[in-house]
């Protein structure tokens, strides 16, 4: 087993990581930057090393400065959580020629998926239903880009290849727009993710976000903890997940399980993985696959009753899976809701210092965080201060639990988004389910008109 895990990440995820670390057995370095001292990972791991100034460049997008973390104080692995190197293909390929382990997939399977277009075809070849699109990049031909674009139909989606985080896509209504759209993404993609390359999707109107969990053990066999749907979304950033997805019968679930366990077969996927598809008219479409834990892994968690992250750190130290398909049995529903530091109707981050702070609990309740009162939230990161997850033998129950649990939330001393949770709760389409991708923010125009969403 890995005897000593370095944690190249912060806030919730990095204590989520390090108590599966402390489960089993395995001693824990944390790195943080000089913003980051008393992040509560970083009081309760055996070392800390302090890698850098605020900036994420500078601290936990450094290599350098972790690669030698890991050398002065003599960790074997280095998990980097979701995220600042998650995804990043050189870190793992630096991690794994310094004679250490990358908690995650090889670096060339990183380096396919992190190109949307390479991981387009790579699931094109393996089975896998994607988006109608033109499965390769927008070249400099304008006649052959305007004729693929018919071929797909409008409206089109344009999408930077090395795109994330919701940025870099555009869609286009009519011919007479496409090449000047494609030209603006192009540049806005250079300058976000320093590659211009774009592609093209059909843009689906009705579309809800269903996701699907796997686990490989990258010599070939793998396992898949069902899915998720994340359709709750501003700006294309996820804000309420649930599993399993509402709606979806037991055939077609059953379906595109096989067709995500056999694609990681094929690629002999090494770690956690998720297929992103967008779900309409009852056909799942690929769109991109995150080769790390995501934020709302614990909704999997509770309704499969796997550790998602243990199993992370098995793999890594050469145990391979701790399940076999056959053994998974799912249970209930469970529903997360992300609790931001920011104001919940108009979205502004609230940094600053938490006074008080009370978790709410009880049965079928889950709290990840690493706040407590007294802690200062910093300005330099994401927003995310808190994860509640509510577990119920079914969807109503859960809601019911959730709801519970966001009265009994105290945050004091910044502003948090749990009223908008507690409004989305209420409403009568998310408590219907099955809602699609533009719900929440048609849902916030209509109680908050006057306000930019
Ligand atoms: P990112 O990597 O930036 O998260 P994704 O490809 O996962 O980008 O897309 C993010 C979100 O954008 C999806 O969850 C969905 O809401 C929307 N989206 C992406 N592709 C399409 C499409 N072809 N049609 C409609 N909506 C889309």
């Amino acid at each position: 087993m890995l005897e000593k895990v370095l944690i190249a990440n912060r806030g919730e995820i990095a204590l989520r990581i390090l108590r599966a670390c402390k489960e089993l057995k395995i001693k824990t370095v944390a790195v943080h930057s000089t913003a980051d001292r008393n992040l509560m990972h970083v009081r309760l791991a055996d070392e800390s090393v302090c890698i850098g100034p605020p900036s994420s460049l500078e601290s936990y997008l450094n290599i350098p400065a972790i690669i030698s973390a890991m050398e002065i104080s003599g960790a074997d692995a280095v998990h980097p959580g979701y995220g600042f190197l998650s995804e990043n293909a050189n870190f793992a390929e630096q991690v794994e020629r310094s004679g250490f382990i990358f908690v995650g997939p090889r670096p060339d399977t990183i380096r396919a998926m992190g190109d949307k277009v390479s991981a387009i075809n790579v699931m094109i070849k393996a089975g896998v239903p994607t988006v109608p699109g033109s499965n390769g990049p927008v070249t400099s031909d304008s006649e052959h880009t305007l004729a693929v674009a018919k071929k797909i139909g409008y409206p089109i989606m344009i999408k930077a290849a090395a795109g994330g985080g919701g940025r870099g896509m555009r869609v286009v209504h009519e011919e007479a727009n496409l090449l000047q759209s494609i030209q603006v993404t192009q540049a806005e993609a250079g300058s976000y993710f320093g590659s211009d390359v774009v592609y093209m999707e059909k843009f689906l109107d009705n579309p809800r976000h269903v996701e699907i969990q796997v686990i490989g053990d990258g010599e070939g066999k793998a396992i898949c903890l069902g899915d998720r749907d994340c359709s709750m979304q501003r700006r294309h950033q996820k804000v309420v997940e649930e599993a399993p997805a509402p709606g979806i019968s037991d055939k077609a679930r059953a379906n595109i399980m096989q067709i995500c366990i056999k694609a990681c077969e094929d690629l002999k996927y090494r770690g956690a993985g998720t297929l992103e598809f967008l779900y309409q008219d009852g056909q799942f479409y690929f769109i991109e696959m995150n080769t790390r834990v995501q934020v709302e892994h614990p909704v999997t968690e509770l309704i499969t009753g796997i550790d998602i992250v243990k199993e992370q750190l098995q793999i890594a130290g050469g145990f391979g899976l701790s399940v076999k398909q056959e053994d998974i049995v799912f249970t209930g529903h469970a529903i997360e809701c992300r609790i931001n530091a920011e104001d919940p109707y108009t979205f502004l981050p609230c940094p600053g210092k938490i006074t008080m702070f009370h978790a709410p609990g009880g049965n079928g309740i889950r709290v990840d965080s690493h706040i407590y009162s007294g802690y200062s939230v910093p300005p330099h990161y994401d927003s995310l201060i808190a994860k509640l997850i509510s577990h119920g033998p079914t969807r109503d129950a859960a809601i019911g639990r959730m709801q519970n649990a966001l009265e009994e939330l105290l945050v004091d001393g910044i502003k948090t988004n749990a009223p908008l949770q507690s409004d989305i709760m209420r409403d009568p389409g998310f408590r219907a389910g099955g809602m699609n991708i533009h719900y929440l923010e048609t849902m916030l125009k209509q109680k908050h008109g006057s306000i930019k969403h």
